[in-house]
């Protein structure tokens, strides 16, 4: 039975934790330091969550953040008010036109 990929949002803590600061651009030996774990569990967290998401490049992983962001602003933020019109929400929107393009460029 195939297995369906998870949402950003089913991953464990640590798991999402290490993906943020990866996706923000850290250095695997930063991240490692900054959380008191070994460069190696970093590595294999990352591996863990590409397969668990069914991904397999970074800027999958970046444009699944910024998916996530979007869908917490449809809920959460009080300028918008269902209409998307404000800076947050357009930043967000072109951050994630830039992943796609990264995506179909590699
Ligand atoms: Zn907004």
């Amino acid at each position: 039975m195939p297995r369906r990929n998870r949402a950003f949002g089913e991953l464990t803590e640590r798991q999402a934790q290490i993906a943020l600061l990866y996706a923000a651009g850290f250095a695997r030996t930063y991240i490692a330091s900054s959380l008191c774990v070994e460069e190696v569990t970093v590595d294999a967290s990352i591996a863990r969550t590409y397969v668990d998401l069914g991904i397999n490049r970074k800027a999958q992983l970046c444009k699944i953040m910024v998916e996530t962001e979007v869908n917490a602003h449809r809920q959460y933020c009080a300028d918008c008010q269902g209409r998307f019109i404000c800076l947050t929400y357009e930043t967000l929107r072109s951050k994630i036109k830039h992943y796609q393009r990264v995506e179909s460029a590699a």
